[in-house]
């Protein structure tokens, strides 16, 4: 079922192969019947990822570059609605020349062609399957994968379900039947596993092992306990340790070697035992989803072991505690941000809780506090600065007053006239120039950098003169200097506001220059703060 942690064991399982030096790519088959997973709430699946050929993916991609390092792109992430979508289209177009188009062969032949058309380079493929075993909805990719085993071979395809094993307060003791009857579902469906991981706070005794193993016909080394960590980056060292990659490369006949995993430890050792703590405000209005801002949360854990400190997430509602009409004063915010060492903004949509992040810039202006805004947030601290410098008390993005006298945020002329609101989305990966001498040059240490963006508004060029003069640089720009990618405030800190998504490309062996000098900025404020109360 969904929530278990299927996208963390497959990037761990990925991780592991390619220590091994295997050449690795993952995918993610999502049962669900949206077309688009872009349109769909935060709230209730939690972020959208992008990927570099703009693709809106499921999250677990973000796992998966997190952890293997590499990058994905659209045949990463394929949806139930996606496949039908296909095969309608084909057979309005009259591919079939009239025979009965059906689940069984059409539906699945084209899931099969999803897997197989990833990536004829890689040694190893791990597809993940969305979704609970014995819904509706999963039934056709699990019936494809299946088949796979019967096309291309027993030894080329290895089965690995993920299961439950919950403990019950009540009995004091951990039940194996949830696993025991998902796996009767699954053989009903003519798959047998090969591996089970099984997902359980407290440790599986032998016995417990002996007896999943007994009833699901699976060998009782291949009973993986999936133990609950406080670190995601350990489970990798948890499955190493229990042969998880032994276990697959003898299936598959592949050689298999020692890894070290002492970078890994160190890695996570500084998380768990990290010598410092710092707070960071977190000011969105999906705040209370917490997968929301995945790649925003990791990116700050990736900043944070660099510097062996915590990084407390401090969540702000900025829907909440700023509903419309309501006048923010100082006080308050005082009392909310009193604790932080700095201030981030993420990327959003919509005009609520808008009033509050502009506030919150201010406040972190005025108070010398780092500020990091991404995308909405870049765009909340331009605002924020006309409003405060020019005096233009109704600045404002297009996309929240479009009657606003001074959009300082704008669709670009260009885009106007497009009617079709998906049409006029930037995504994907862009260039960006750096200016020398700035902030951001200094964070990236070069002048050429690529970045991954999902948003419809921009700086309105109009502006740029003023805001320059009046103060705030303008430090990376397209390389036809058309778009604004990046602005910050000389006279401040650490103040930075990208129109892009960094949080996108932090990866667990090399954090993203931008959290990482953020984090050192909050550090830096931690201990000023620290020695002007002492
Ligand atoms: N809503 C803003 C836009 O469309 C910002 C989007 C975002 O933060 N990803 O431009």
């Amino acid at each position: 079922m969904s929530s278990l942690g299927k996208g963390i064991a497959s990037a761990s399982i990925g991780f592991l192969l390619k220590k091994l030096g295997y050449e690795v790519t993952i995918q993610k088959l999502d049962p669900y019947l949206n077309v688009d997973p872009g349109t769909m709430s935060p709230f209730q699946h939690g972020e959208v990822f992008v990927t570099d050929d703009g693709a809106e993916t499921d999250l677990d991609l973000g796992h998966y570059e997190r952890f293997l390092d590499i990058s994905l792109n659209k045949r990463s992430n394929h949806t139930a609605g996606q496949v039908y979508d296909t095969i309608i289209q084909n057979e309005r177009r009259g591919v079939y020349l009239g025979k009965t188009v059906q689940v069984i062969p059409h539906i699945t032949n084209e899931i099969k062609r999803r897997i197989t058309s990833l990536d004829n380079k890689a040694d190893i493929v791990i597809t993940e399957i969305g979704g609970t075993i014995g819904d509706i909805e999963s039934l056709p990719f699990i019936e494809t994968i299946r088949q796979f085993r019967l096309t291309y071979g027993a030894k080329h395809c290895f089965f690995i379900h993920l299961t439950l094993v919950p403990y019950i307060a009540v009995a004091g003791e951990s039940k194996t039947k949830p696993t025991q009857h998902s796996v009767i579902k699954l053989r009903e469906i003519g798959i047998q596993p090969d591996m089970l991981i099984c997902r359980t706070s407290t440790r599986l005794t032998k016995e417990m092992i002996k007896k999943i193993s007994l009833f699901t016909n699976v060998f009782d080394e291949n009973v993986i306990e999936g133990r609950d960590t406080s670190c995601i980056y350990d489970i990798p060292i948890l499955y190493y340790e229990q042969g998880v990659h032994n276990i697959i490369c003898d299936y598959f006949d592949i050689p298999t070697t020692d890894i070290s995993f002492d970078k890994l430890k160190e890695y996570t050792a500084k998380f768990t035992n990290p010598s410092r703590t710092i707070t960071i405000a977190l000011c969105g209005k999906y705040v209370r989803h917490q997968d929301a801002y995945k790649s925003i949360v990791e990116s700050l854990v990736h900043a944070g072991v660099d510097f062996s400190t915590r990084v407390n997430i401090k969540s702000i509602d900025t829907d909440k505690l700023f509903p419309k009409d309501k006048v923010v004063d100082d006080e308050e915010l005082q009392n909310i941000l009193k604790d932080v060492d700095g201030i981030l903004i993420p990327g959003g949509f919509g005009v609520r809780g808008i009033e509050g992040k502009i506030e919150i810039v201010n406040y972190a202006r005025k108070h010398n506090i780092p500020f990091f805004g991404i995308c909405l947030g870049m765009q909340c601290a331009v605002i924020e600065f006309a409003r405060t410098e020019f005096g233009y008390k109704d600045a404002n993005s297009a996309e929240f007053d479009p009657e606003t006298t001074h959009p300082v945020i704008d669709l670009m002329p260009d885009q106007k006239d497009i009617e079709d609101m998906g049409g006029t989305m930037r995504l994907g990966a862009y260039p960006c120039v750096l200016k020398k001498d700035s902030l951001a040059y200094s964070i990236y240490d070069t002048d050429k950098i690529s970045e991954r963006h999902r948003h419809r508004y921009e700086f309105n060029n109009e502006y740029r003169k003023k805001f320059e003069e009046k103060g705030m640089m303008i430090s990376g720009v397209s390389p036809d200097n058309h778009l604004v990618e990046i602005v910050e405030i000389p006279d401040h800190p650490f103040f930075i506001g990208v129109q892009f998504h960094p949080e996108f490309k932090s990866r667990l062996e090399h954090s993203h220059p931008i959290f990482h000098n953020f984090i050192k900025a909050a550090l830096a404020y931690n201990a000023k703060q620290k020695t002007s109360e002492s």
